[in-house]
């Protein structure tokens, strides 16, 4: 799918944010839903293997969102996710066509159609509108406590808040969600892309044997308990790339998902990013584009 069309989506989900006067985070997909006169409700006990759904009907238009999980970042996705099918163009018209009942599945998801993929943008610039998160990112801490105050102050799950993080940091940080031995998918910010030729890892990729990841994910229950671990790694075990600057490594098991979330950044390499640097807006807005469709 173009990247234009994902970044469309997620610019989409900002401007509403933004138009429903919000200043601060958390954004409340909620609130926005009820404003818009839609009735929402929580998904039944029985309705299994989709995380929410947005059928047309009388007298309102019903958005059913998950709250199986019991968190609150996935309910807020959920939410977010169902109102880009409202919002978003052409999508209440697809979903008319095909019979008036859209069911979704879980957000990020590999290989997912077309609306989908937009309707999942939309809610990260919905739920982390640039124009609040900036700041935020770029006051954090580099790496994976940046990534938890993000995920705290916005209420989304620590996998959202990373994936926006990496798409928004002018310092150089890669994201990368692994399962086993292999990458399920990977997030680089711009300049990350920037530190050397080839910076790209596949779908599928496996993770480099010696790897403060590898060695995590080789134990199950380091995953599921949602335990950390923390080395340091060099560029080139990673990618196959001409420079080689050393990178922090942080790992987190991300629980029943089976997932783990690998953070490579580096404050050293950070000191040259200085946000305060240039203040021209055009250029952010280059520098800020969304990627979200890279690195699938
Ligand atoms: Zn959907």
């Amino acid at each position: 799918m173009a990247d234009f069309r994902l970044q469309m989506a997620t610019q989409a989900g900002e401007k509403v944010a933004r138009d429903e006067g919000f200043t601060s985070l958390p954004v409340k997909p909620l609130i926005i839903a009820e404003r818009k006169e839609l009735h929402v409700e929580k998904k039944p006990p029985g309705m299994k293997g989709v995380s929410g759904a947005l059928i047309f009907m009388e007298p309102k238009p019903l958005l059913i969102y998950s709250s199986e999980h019991q968190n609150v970042g996935f309910e807020n996705f959920s939410i977010a996710h169902e109102l880009g099918h409202y919002c978003l163009p052409n999508h209440p018209e697809q979903i008319m066509q095909s019979g008036g009942q859209h069911f979704s599945k879980a957000g990020f998801s590999e290989g997912a159609r077309s609306i989908e993929l937009e309707a999942d943008h939309f809610a990260a610039g919905l739920l982390m509108p640039d124009f609040l998160v900036r700041k935020l990112i770029e006051e954090s801490e580099v790496g994976l406590q940046g990534i938890r105050e993000l995920a705290g102050s916005a209420e989304v799950s620590i996998t959202a808040a990373a994936i926006r993080l990496a798409q928004c940091a002018r310092f150089p940080i890669c994201v990368i969600v692994s399962e086993g031995t292999a990458v399920r998918y990977a997030f680089r910010s711009e300049s990350f892309k920037d530190l050397g030729e080839n910076i790209y890892l596949p779908k599928g990729a496996r993770l480099p044997r010696s790897s403060t990841t590898a060695r995590f994910n080789a134990l199950a229950s380091n995953v599921a308990a949602g335990r950390q671990a923390t080395g340091e790694c060099r560029l080139r075990d990673w990618f196959d790339t001409d420079r080689n600057p050393a990178l922090d490594e942080q790992v987190i098991g991300l629980g029943s998902y089976g997932f783990t979330l690998t953070v490579l950044s580096s404050d050293k390499l950070s000191v040259d990013f200085d946000p305060d640097e240039d203040d021209e807006d055009a250029t952010l807005e280059e520098s800020w584009k969304p990627k979200f469709a890279r690195g699938r």
